[in-house]
């Protein structure tokens, strides 16, 4: 339970101006307060002081404190700049829209079978732990009278990807994209990857590939559709 004194009341030796909680009275646990809230006072202090702006390598610089190195041995020196501009890399998808990318590039088409772009390889990053996982789309749809540039499927799938992600809700956004843009008879979307988080902690699986995968539409709906699906797909392996 936060001190329920407003820190005004605090110590009044201390000027103290209200904290960043908004409520007027001190997030310290009360439990944890001295007689005269000593710790109150210093948090809300703390508290209410302009945040000093780290800058994105002392950011990293920290990082490589805290495991041990020195951020000022000469082949780390210029780490933190590198590291910066690699996570700015991986995760410029932040930057790009659906909009952005299929703009201009649907074109009215009377294709009624399966178009497919296999084996689009992507790297992304999973959101919980920050590390790589990386490996191939599949995407497939039925065209209803719209197509898309095939460059550009490959485009959707790089700008989710390039995005901290968990490869479930890349499937689906990719597919989501493409409905939405096209208005298809159907989408099929599968992922396979490898996943560092797996492979190099944790239980160190190597070998093991996550298969992830949405249909919707007649891929769905009509089994012929999904049966034709799967047999290109293995096919074209
Ligand atoms: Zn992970």
């Amino acid at each position: 339970m936060p001190c329920p004194y407003p820190p005004a009341l605090v110590d009044r030796a201390v000027p103290v101006v209200v904290n960043l909680t908004g409520s007027g009275t001190c997030a310290v646990p009360s439990s944890r307060l001295s007689r005269r809230h000593s710790r109150c006072v210093i948090r809300n202090r703390m508290m209410t002081m302009e945040p000093t702006p780290i800058s994105d390598e002392e950011l990293y610089r920290e990082l490589i404190r805290k495991i041990g190195e020195d951020p000022d041995r000469e082949g780390l020196l210029k780490t933190p700049s590198r590291a910066w501009e690699a996570l700015r890399f991986m995760t410029q998808g932040y930057e790009e829209t659906v909009e952005g990318i299929l703009n201009g590039a649907i074109f009215h088409d009377d294709h009624e079978g399966i178009v497919l772009v296999r084996d689009i390889e992507f790297y992304s990053l999973c959101e919980h732990h920050l590390l790589p996982f990386f490996g191939v789309a599949h995407v497939a749809y039925v065209p209803s009278g719209r197509i898309v540039g095939l460059s550009k499927v490959a485009r959707l799938v790089n700008m989710f990807a390039r995005r901290l992600q968990v490869q479930e809700r890349m499937t689906d956004q990719i597919a989501e994209a493409l409905e939405k843009a096209v208005a298809p008879k159907g989408v099929a979307v599968v992922v396979e990857a490898q996943h560092l988080c797996m492979m190099i902690r944790g239980v160190q699986k190597q070998n093991s590939r996550m298969v992830t995968s949405r249909l919707s539409g007649c891929f769905r709906a009509d089994p012929q559709m999904k049966a034709e699906l799967m047999s290109i797909l293995k096919a074209s392996e």
